[in-house]
């Protein structure tokens, strides 16, 4: 039984459909970021993005070769019979809702699972990252990526989703990734009005914050219900009060590609500088709220 079919008709689907959109979705991002940049940058580009990118090179054909295609083998190995007789006998448009809230919502839980200590290892070493932008979504250890395999591909197949709605929808959650990480500054009326249903770029700023309990806040990758569910939804925190980055990981120098691919074998920092302080939000600052009414 072939767990990983990587030349499965339904992922000859995905390199034609979604790689094109989502390539011409990084180049308008790129170019949006350049006019209408949200934050200043406090490092140089070619720095950041020269790691950013070698650090993808591994995690992107991984993707395809392991994530994508146990997506569609995993499904072999067939949800409990009682789950895909259920699944079976809902109409078409209902089964689609169901399970497209499901993979997001699955993806939100992964999310939160990522900063628990053991996967905060692999996880912080995108958070480390000390500026935002398009090339922070894709600055993923490939650890991670592997990681994600069981939750993320097997437990969809587990609950009888099918495997086009679930690379279907990967193709949505890679645009979502590419978006709320973009360094673009929407207008704030227009992104006031998507922060109560979407993620957006101000609201995963408030995610990539150096201070701790910002950073964990804001998980959801397409929609908001689920941190509002679990009242983990930031809407207050102004972009120019937010240091990106996590603070025991203040030096770019200590950031080279080699050292960011080792950084899941070393034992976890404390979430303070390295002289021992820990970023606190200017509580005048926050008050001037931002996507909060
Ligand atoms: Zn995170």
């Amino acid at each position: 039984m072939n767990l990983f079919p990587v030349n499965h008709p339904l992922l000859k689907r995905f390199d034609r459909w979604a790689g094109p959109a989502l390539a011409a979705l990084a180049v308008g991002l790129l170019l949006l970021e350049t006019t209408r940049p949200l934050r200043r940058r406090t490092r140089p580009r070619a720095e950041r993005w020269r790691r950013n990118v070698l650090l993808a090179a591994p995690s992107l054909p991984a993707m395809r070769l392991t994530l994508l295609p146990a997506m569609v083998g995993l499904t072999r190995l067939a949800a409990p019979r009682r789950v895909a007789q259920l699944a079976a006998r809902l109409p078409q448009a209902p089964r689609l809702v169901l399970e497209v809230l499901l993979l997001d919502y699955l993806a939100y839980t992964w999310h939160r699972l990522l900063h628990s200590p053991a996967l905060w290892r692999l996880h912080r070493v995108h958070h480390s990252d000390l500026d935002m932008d398009l090339t922070t979504g894709w600055r993923f250890h490939f650890g991670e990526m592997l990681a994600s395999i069981p939750y993320r591909a097997g437990l969809p197949a587990l609950l009888g989703v099918r495997p086009a709605t679930a690379l279907g929808y990967e193709a949505v959650f890679e645009a979502f990734t590419a978006f709320q990480h973009a360094n673009w500054r929407l207008p704030i009326a227009l992104e006031r009005r998507l922060a109560p249903w979407l993620m957006t770029p101000r609201l995963h700023g408030v995610h990539h914050s150096m201070v701790e309990h910002e950073t964990h806040s804001n998980f959801g990758v397409v929609l908001m219900a689920w941190d509002w569910l679990h009242r983990t939804r930031r809407l207050d925190v102004p972009q120019q009060t937010i240091t990106i980055g996590v603070p025991a990981y203040p030096d770019p120098a200590a950031q080279t590609v080699a050292q960011l691919l080792v950084l899941p074998l070393a034992p976890s920092r404390p979430w303070a500088r390295p002289d021992g302080s820990v970023p606190a939000p200017d509580p005048a600052l926050r008050a001037l709220g931002e996507l909060a009414e």
